[in-house]
C-alpha cells in the first residue's frame, strides 16, 4: 500500500514538475515550489542590499532600472504569447546597482537582480547591459537554481514527504539554496552547468532583442570579457563555457533572436 501511496506521489510530482524550458524545450526536472525559492529568493535579496552598498539615482544606476524593466517586460509578453504566464508568478521584479568593484551580476529567483559596478566596463553601454541582463533573467526563467536545487536535494526530497519539508527557516536549507544559487558572495561559488549557461546564453539574446537592444551586442559583451583575461567575474567562472565556445553558439542563435528584435 505504501508503495502504490508512493509511486501516486512520484506520478504527481513528476507530473506537475517535469516541465519543459521555455524557448529550447529542453524537459527539467525542477520539483522545488517556485514559491518556497521566492520565498528564500526575497529574504536572502533583502539581507543583501542592507549589508551592500546601493548606488541609487545615478545615470547608470537609471540604465539597470531602464534595462531591466524593458527586458522583464519583454520577457513577460514572450511567456503570455507562449500560454506561460506561470513561470513568472509570484516575480516581483526589482533591479538595483551595488557598489562593489566584482564583475558581477545576477538574477534571482522571482527577478531580484543585482548589477555590481565592477561590470559597467564588461556592459559598456546600454545594449551591453541588456545583453547581461537579458542572460541573468534567463537563469530565473529557465529555473536554473530550482533544477540544481532539486539535483542536490534530491535523494531527501524523494524520502521526504516531499516538497512541503522545504523551509526557508531551516538554515541547511537555505545555505545550499545560497550556494546553488550562486550568490556566494565573493566567493563565487559555480551556480549553474555549461548546459544552463549556453541555455541562457540563448534565452537572452531574444530577451534582449525583444526589448529593443540589437542582439549582437551579446557577442561584443563577451569579447570585451575575453580581452579582460584573468580573473572572470563569479557568475561566470569556471563552469562558463570557454569564450570561443561561446561566441560560436551566440552566433549560431543570433539569426533566431533577430526575428524578435524590433528597434525603438
Ligand atoms: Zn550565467
Amino acid at each position: 500500500m505504501n508503495k502504490i501511496l508512493a509511486l501516486i506521489f512520484l506520478t504527481l510530482v513528476i507530473g506537475t514538475s517535469c516541465k519543459r524550458v521555455p524557448l529550447t524545450g529542453r524537459r527539467q526536472a525542477a520539483f522545488i515550489p517556485s514559491a518556497t525559492m521566492q520565498s528564500m529568493a526575497y529574504s536572502q535579496y533583502g539581507q543583501f542590499m542592507q549589508q551592500n552598498k546601493v548606488v541609487s539615482n545615478t545615470p547608470d544606476a537609471q540604465m539597470v532600472q531602464r534595462v531591466g524593466q524593458k527586458v522583464s517586460q519583454s520577457v513577460e509578453a514572450y511567456l503570455k504569447s507562449k500560454n506561460l504566464s506561470d513561470r513568472t508568478k509570484g516575480f516581483k521584479w526589482e533591479f538595483k546597482l551595488v557598489e562593489s568593484p566584482q564583475v558581477n551580476a545576477w538574477c534571482m529567483p522571482g527577478g531580484k537582480v543585482a548589477f555590481y559596478t565592477g561590470i559597467l566596463p564588461f556592459s559598456k553601454n546600454e545594449s551591453g547591459m541588456a545583453a547581461i541582463m537579458g542572460h541573468e533573467v534567463a537563469h530565473a526563467i529557465a529555473k536554473h537554481g530550482n533544477e540544481r536545487m532539486t539535483q542536490a536535494l534530491g535523494i531527501q526530497l524523494g524520502a521526504a514527504a516531499g516538497a512541503a519539508a522545504l523551509s526557508v527557516n531551516n538554515p541547511q536549507q537555505v545555505n545550499t539554496f545560497n550556494q546553488l544559487a550562486g550568490y556566494g558572495g565573493q566567493l563565487g561559488i559555480l551556480a549553474f552547468s555549461r548546459k544552463h549557461e549556453l541555455e541562457a546564453d540563448r534565452m537572452g539574446m531574444i530577451f534582449m532583442a525583444k526589448a529593443g537592444y540589437h542582439p549582437k551586442e551579446a557577442i561584443e559583451v563577451w569579447k570585451r570579457m575575453a580581452a579582460k583575461g584573468g580573473a572572470k567575474p563569479p557568475e561566470f567562472l569556471s563552469t562558463h563555457p570557454h569564450e570561443s565556445t561561446r561566441i560560436a553558439h551566440l552566433e549560431k542563435y543570433m539569426k533566431e533572436a533577430l526575428v524578435f528584435y524590433r528597434p525603438r
